[in-house]
């Protein structure tokens, strides 16, 4: 459990990281060099928002934002504690078809997440007209760094599975065996790529190890197995939405325009209240303890306020569309959308409907279909506004 505080903490600075970097680059080529010639409607799109519309209004715009940081931290704790409660409700028990269900509604919320809004966000981002059109206008980066991140999040979904397997299967060996484990440690090399399914036979072959271990208990180690996938899911699928969660703070935050900003308040309250509903879900199933819960909830709930918090602090030097911003920030929403997209998928949807407890009722998975389109398309509509 401790092992993975460290990991969420890391993964914040690295988040934190290029929002300073951002801000202090474009200070620098504000007062250094000269932009180049731009094109005709450059200056409309790029320039300073207008500033003296009925629009523009500082006092009014700090006021919102701060009414926003706590409704939106109220509503992410709302969102992401309300299945972990659902344990005291008795028709939501993890084996009955209810919570199969809601779990699949979860999982449709990740997955409008990704498609709905962090891909398209990146789109847009890297296609801006304020970006030098030589390399941004000339390849698709996004679908580029969207497929890459798909595919290092699967290799980092299977390492980190065989790592936590052969940590929590060291413990219980002698110290002989730990010391050779220790050794394998250091070679990247998995034997898995030799596996038609290489996911699939792991998880195979971890429950029968672990299996071996309790004494020939099949059951004890196919559910151990199980548990430690979707405590790995629930990390990764964090680091996914907490990008997003930050940029659309990050972009309240910075912004002075009244009227964007007051309709934004309330669709990010439920913005985040969903998406909450979503994760919220998957750390259920990770069956956490209560520390590393508080860690988990405490980390999405204050990620968007946070944004919000930094980008007033950077109001005067952040900018939306400068290019920094664009680039760092799209290849970011990049990145994560190919995590989320490969995250709810493969992992969530795919486990769960090709599992047996689907596979053996054609109603129930009617009805999960159902609840899947209806958390994506509950995504889908928030999309109009952030
Ligand atoms: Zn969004």
């Amino acid at each position: 459990m401790s092992s993975q505080t460290p990991l969420l903490a890391f993964f914040f600075v690295l988040l934190l990281f290029p929002s300073v970097a951002v801000t202090a680059s474009d200070a620098q080529i504000d007062n250094q060099t000269p932009r180049l010639p731009p094109p005709a409607h450059h200056d409309a799109v790029c320039g300073d928002p207008a500033v003296g519309g009925k629009c523009h209004s500082v006092p009014r715009a700090l006021r919102l934002k701060l009414i926003a940081i706590p409704a939106i931290l109220v509503a992410s704790v709302l969102g992401v504690c309300l299945p972990l409660f659902s344990r005291s409700v008795p028709a939501l028990r993890p084996d009955g078809n209810l919570f199969v269900i809601v779990k699949a509604f979860a999982s449709g919320v990740i997955l409008g997440t990704g498609y709905m809004h962090v891909l398209p966000d990146s789109f847009n981002d890297l296609s801006s007209p304020c970006l030098p059109a030589k390399p941004w206008a000339e390849f698709p980066f996004t679908a580029f760094v969207a497929m890459l991140a798909a595919v290092l999040t699967l290799m980092v979904d299977s390492l980190m599975l065989t790592f936590h397997t052969r940590g929590s299967k060291g413990r219980r060996t002698s110290s002989a065996a730990i010391a050779h484990l220790g050794h394998e440690h250091d070679s990247p090399v998995h034997r898995g790529h030799c596996h038609a399914a290489p996911v699939q036979a792991d998880v195979a072959v971890l429950s029968t190890e672990l299996a071996a271990d309790n004494d020939g208990d099949v059951e004890a180690g196919n559910n151990k197995a199980q548990l430690l996938r979707n405590r790995v899911i629930v990390q990764v699928l964090e680091m996914g939405i907490v990008v997003h969660s930050v940029v659309i703070g990050l972009g309240m935050g910075a912004s002075q325009n009244v009227c964007t900003i007051q309709p934004l308040v309330a669709a990010l309250c439920f913005h985040q209240m969903f998406e909450g509903m979503g994760l919220g879900g998957c750390i259920l199933q990770a069956e956490y303890g209560a520390k590393m819960k508080s860690v988990l909830v405490f980390f999405f709930s204050t990620t968007t306020p946070f944004g919000i918090a930094l980008g007033l602090a950077l109001t005067r030097v952040y900018k939306d569309n400068s290019p920094t911003a664009l680039i760092v920030v799209g290849l970011l929403n990049a990145a994560s959308a190919g995590l989320l997209n490969y995250m709810a998928l493969v992992e969530l949807l795919a486990a769960d409907f090709m599992g047996p407890k689907l596979q053996g009722s054609v109603r129930l998975q009617l009805l999960c279909f159902l609840a899947v389109l209806l958390g994506a398309g509950g995504m889908s509509v928030m999309a109009k506004w952030a």
